[in-house]
């Protein structure tokens, strides 16, 4: 059975790479029909962030990637490491009578000091197995000396004792086998000073307790593989060690580097799926808020690293679970290409049907209070033209709020040209017979500008103009569409009187 999990740490807001990790897992659980697992992994409790965990629920609520474990709130907390933290300990002690984990008594300060001492530059020092020699510890120290610090209530962590020269190897299902020599580990701190396990532990153990068969996450989790490899070997469950997959970087669209939280700012385009409070007090949109729909944004998710290898780009849900496979995923970072996001949130919006776009703007913009009629035209003439859900709130407060329009008008005044709008509106009333009738918009100004021998443009732009505010958009003919007969011509004539 396959058990997959994400297992985010509510440090901050999470972001797309984060969001990522956890469809590619979804995807894999729902195309064999196994379990996605949600768990938090809150070890770090100086990292901890309040609203982060329900963050993550939201993010998680917004793209529909519901996980079958961990996610209602009856059972979060059986999910959550820093309620779980007594199963640990079991675990570390194991391994300390094993001989596999080791008691050690350093303060932080003494760390500093020795760290300041033989640094050299360039060069980080590490405990490991040469180090450990001269630092306190049970394997430095005489038996009955460990003891008596233990009984007599010294702070102390426990640490894994690592070997020099082994080879650990991992087979990566994306990158394929993955050597590492011992040498370079660390004897990392298995269970803090304070009885709370590390994230290496805790980690472990969890995904060895929930039978997770899949771990896929990212690729600046491939270095501390070999420690889990070691931990699952010196807990006598390597035989059920779960496979392996690291996926790739995202990078800044030059591909200059990880794409961080920061970047969003400087390259203007959202980093995180839903809003978040900035620095300076505001409210930094996400994707949501930015409109784009949960479908498009997953379909924007799965192609950050994924190649099917086919020219095929716009996905469902159903067609991602049914074609996704983790071997596609590619070994390279993945550029973000803004642009190409709103192409996909584009293509999403056009082949949508307009009531359900009602349906999600309504249920998403809840502090607006719409009318259902006006909404509805706006969606029709707009999806298969604009990028973005915002646009179309937009062109929706353009067409029931006449003194937004109004503002925009004052911009762009001199493309306003008042003596033929009026005469537009004066040969309407004197020259079409049935204006109490149905109108066809264009084949009235058709008639016009033959008549007037004018271009079409002459008079197209200052309509768009005096209706709408803007002149790319709606066409004419579609802003009549959404304002109808009466209000089309109250607008023409407020803006020439
Ligand atoms: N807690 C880690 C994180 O915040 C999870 C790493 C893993 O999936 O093993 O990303």
């Amino acid at each position: 059975m396959i058990r997959v999990r994400f297992a985010p740490s509510p440090t901050g807001p999470l972001h797309m790479g984060g969001l990522r990790t956890a469809l590619y897992n979804y995807l894999l659980a729902k195309q064999c029909g196994g379990k996605f697992i949600l768990r938090i992994e809150d070890t770090d409790q100086s990292r901890t962030v309040e609203y982060a965990e329900n963050y993550i629920i939201e993010s998680l609520k917004w793209l529909k990637i519901i996980p079958d474990e961990g996610f209602e709130a009856s059972e979060r907390d059986q999910y959550k490491q820093s309620k779980r933290r007594e199963i640990y300990k079991e675990y570390a002690y194991q391994l300390i009578e094993k001989g596999f984990a080791y008691y050690a008594f350093d303060t932080p300060e003494e760390l500093n000091e020795i760290r300041q001492r033989v640094q050299q530059p360039g060069k980080n020092w590490q405990y490991d197995s040469i180090s450990r020699q001269y630092m306190k510890n049970s394997l430095t120290l005489p038996e009955d000396e460990t003891k008596r610090l233990i009984e007599q209530g010294t702070p102390y962590v426990i640490r894994i004792k690592t070997e020099r020269n082994q080879e650990v190897k991992i087979n990566d299902l994306i990158r394929g086998p993955v050597i590492f020599n011992t040498n370079v580990l660390d004897d990392k701190i298995l269970l803090k000073s304070d009885g709370m396990p590390t994230y290496h532990l805790a980690n472990v153990v969890d995904d060895h307790l929930m039978n997770i068969s899949h771990v896929i996450r990212g690729e600046e989790w491939l270095p501390s593989t070999p420690i889990h490899v070691l931990l699952y070997e010196y807990l006598g469950i390597k035989h059920k060690m779960p496979e392996f997959a690291h996926l790739p970087l995202l990078l800044r669209p030059d591909g200059n580097g990880k794409l961080s939280k920061r970047d969003g700012e400087k390259y203007g385009f959202p980093v995180f799926p839903l809003s978040i409070p900035s620095d300076n007090g505001t409210i930094v949109p996400g994707y949501r808020e930015l409109g784009f729909l949960p479908e498009a944004f997953i379909n924007v998710l799965a192609l950050l690293g994924w190649n099917p290898g086919t020219e095929k780009e716009i996905y469902t849900m159903e067609e991602l679970i049914n074609d996704f496979s983790i071997e596609k995923v590619s070994k390279s970072g993945a550029k973000f290409n803004y642009q190409k996001c709103l192409w996909i949130n584009h293509e999403h919006l056009k082949k949508s049907e307009t009531n359900y776009i009602k349906e999600y703007i309504i249920s998403t913009y809840k502090d607006i209070s719409f009318d259902d009629i006006i909404l509805t035209k706006v969606i029709e003439t707009d999806k298969k033209r604009v990028n973005l859900l915002t646009e179309i709130l937009d062109d929706y407060r353009r067409a029931i709020d006449f003194n937004y329009v109004k503002n925009n008008i004052s911009k762009n005044s001199s493309e306003i040209n008042v003596k033929i709008l009026s005469n537009f509106y004066e040969f309407i009333h004197t020259k079409i017979n049935d204006i109490n009738g149905e109108l066809d918009i264009e084949k009235v100004i058709k008639l016009y500008i033959k008549d007037n021998k004018i271009k079409f443009q002459e008079i197209g732009i200052p309509l768009r103009i005096a209706t709408f505010g803007i002149k790319t958009g709606p066409s004419i003919s579609e802003i009549y569409y959404i304002l109808g007969k009466t209000e089309f011509f109250n607008r023409v004539k407020t803006i020439t009187d």
